[in-house]
């Protein structure tokens, strides 16, 4: 219980997110401030307007990226594992498995250690570094899929699936819609990885974040863009942004068959509501289990439960005899997924 007020005299959420409070910033904040510390790339984490950022290189070059002028300047840039220190405290990012780039950041003060995860997984995902669990005194996680219903499938099986979907349908273009910014490059991983080795074509607005992976070293194999398609593209996976599904921009394929990759194919209902013929179970979030598990493991006495599902995680993690508590922190989408 001690541990549990002293750490909560030192980090806490304020109007612009969490905030530390004897380092004097803030991690993943919403609204502007003079010095972020930024968990990943994700537009719903890594705003801009801030002052000083501070992040690995490759989430640094995603702002860059993403946000073009608006970027931030002032930025400093820290390898996983290496340790700084931070007016009162000590920081250290670490592997949170999520996104190319994405950190966990670890902030020790007077011998107690938080980690604030930002988005993560424990997924096999062949375009980031593996989730590194650090043992702590409070764990601040996510919640998106924080409910019992959710259980992500073993990867292969779902792309298995469209590979099949393309031998039952080789008149069919396979219209894949996936987030951009991790999820598109994740699914290219994994279908190479499962043998494939035809052209898989991709819609303009997810060319720059593929070539950044491609230029950090990811063999993506040939990934064309539309616009520079012979044909209607039939019997082949394209992949867009899941906005272009059913689209005006689809009715250049031929009898495009649309699919989708999110860790929302689970719920029939979403199925529906998008009219999706393949539903393609990957997600780059944890999911029931795998939250439970990486609390525990964790040891930690407290957690605190950022965005998503947060009551039902609560109360199963309170029944486990951790308090834990929904910060309720504004501005995170879990759509985007
Ligand atoms: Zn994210
Ligand atoms: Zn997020």
């Amino acid at each position: 219980m001690a541990s549990y007020l002293n750490v909560q005299s030192w980090l806490r959420p304020d109007q612009a997110g969490l905030y530390c409070v004897p380092g004097d910033f803030h991690i993943d904040p919403h609204a502007p401030v003079p010095r972020a510390v930024i968990t990943h790339g994700h537009s719903d984490h890594a705003r801009a307007g801030h002052g000083a950022v501070l992040a690995t290189a490759d989430t640094l070059a995603i702002m860059r990226l993403r946000l073009g002028e608006a970027a931030p300047r002032e930025t400093q840039a820290l390898a996983y594992g290496e340790a700084l220190t931070v007016k009162d405290v000590t920081l250290r990012l670490v592997p949170a498995g999520h996104i190319l780039g994405s950190a966990q950041v670890v902030i020790e003060h007077k011998g107690q250690r938080a980690v604030i995860s930002g988005d993560y997984k424990r997924h096999h995902d062949p375009t980031c570094a593996p989730f590194e669990l650090v043992p702590c005194d409070l764990f601040v996680t996510e919640a998106t899929f924080g409910l019992p219903v959710y259980r992500h499938e073993p990867d292969t099986g779902e792309v298995a699936k469209l590979l099949a979907s393309l031998r039952d349908f080789p008149e069919r273009t396979h219209q894949v819609g996936v987030y951009g910014l991790g999820k598109c490059q994740r699914l290219i991983a994994l279908i190479r990885q499962a043998g494939y080795e035809r052209p898989i074509w991709l819609h303009g607005a997810l060319r720059a974040m593929t070539d950044y992976y491609v230029a950090r070293g990811f063999d993506l194999g040939h990934v064309p863009s539309v616009a520079d398609a012979p044909d209607k593209l039939a019997g082949e996976i394209v992949l867009s942004p899941p906005s272009a599904l059913g689209d005006r921009w689809s009715r250049r394929f031929a009898d495009p068959l649309s699919g989708f990759a999110s860790g929302w194919m689970r719920i029939r209902g979403r199925v529906r509501q998008r009219g999706v013929e393949l539903p393609l179970i990957i997600s780059d979030h944890c999911d029931w289990p795998e939250l439970l598990q990486t609390i525990t493991e964790t040891g930690a006495e407290e957690v605190w439960v950022t965005h998503g599902r947060e009551e039902a995680l609560v109360h199963e993690v309170g029944k486990r005899g951790i308090t834990a508590r929904a910060l309720r922190l504004v501005g995170r989408e879990d759509d985007a997924e």
